[in-house]
């Protein structure tokens, strides 16, 4: 999970009810330019997306949280979204605090290792969210398969990346390194986690980490 940007909603643009964020709207079309066409909590940008809400339907029916454009990113339609459905209410909001300061994300053998960064109930409740969405932790053989495919791609993705970050200071390599760890790439959050952990590589690309 990465921090979101979020622009404002187009003028003239009103949430009614669903029909307007299914895709081909205005409002879908924001969220898909927001959201770098990624999914906010697991940052996979090759899957299905579709509209999902923060703070949930049914437990925030009211049409202060149901039409509201700052309650509305795009997540995974056959994996975040109903493995979040109603039942994690409180997770972070990436686009009103960093999630960054308050999870680590790092691959790890046969799963991915979540490190929580504080106390905070959201930072809990959004890393037993990510234990599902990652380790399927608590689900069945079903989702253990599906998960174990996403787990796939992000550790090509980030070995892919280790080999750039072995020709660090190369030019062609240093862009290649700033594509990926800029915030539009898909799973950046573990990559930055890459950078960070890394003195010289730290300080070779802080102001791509900044932005
Ligand atoms: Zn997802």
């Amino acid at each position: 999970m990465i921090r979101i940007r979020k622009s404002s909603l187009p003028a003239d643009t009103v949430i009614r009810d669903e029909r307007d964020w299914i895709p081909g709207t205005p409002v879908y079309a924001r969220l898909t330019e927001d959201c770098h066409g990624k999914c906010y909590i697991c940052e996979d940008n090759s899957s299905d997306l579709n509209v999902e809400h923060i703070k949930p339907l049914s437990k925030y029916p009211s049409p202060a949280f149901a039409l509201s454009w700052d309650n509305l990113l795009l997540a995974c339609k056959e994996h975040c979204n109903p493995l979040k459905g109603n039942s994690f209410a409180g997770i972070i909001n990436p686009c009103v605090v960093d999630p960054e300061a308050k999870i680590g994300l790092s691959t790890g053998l046969g799963r991915i290792v979540i490190e929580r960064l504080d106390c905070d109930t959201d930072t809990r409740e959004t890393a037993e969210l990510l234990e599902k969405v990652y380790n399927a932790t608590g689900l069945n053989a079903n989702w253990r398969t599906k998960c174990r495919k996403l787990r796939g791609k992000i550790e090509t993705n980030v070995k892919m990346f280790l080999a750039y970050a072995e020709n660090a200071g190369d030019d062609t390599y240093d862009e290649l390194i700033r594509q990926e760890i800029d915030n539009s790439a898909a799973f950046a959050a573990f990559k930055r986690k890459i950078v960070r952990d890394d003195p010289q590589l730290c300080s070779r690309f802080s102001a791509t980490l900044a932005r």
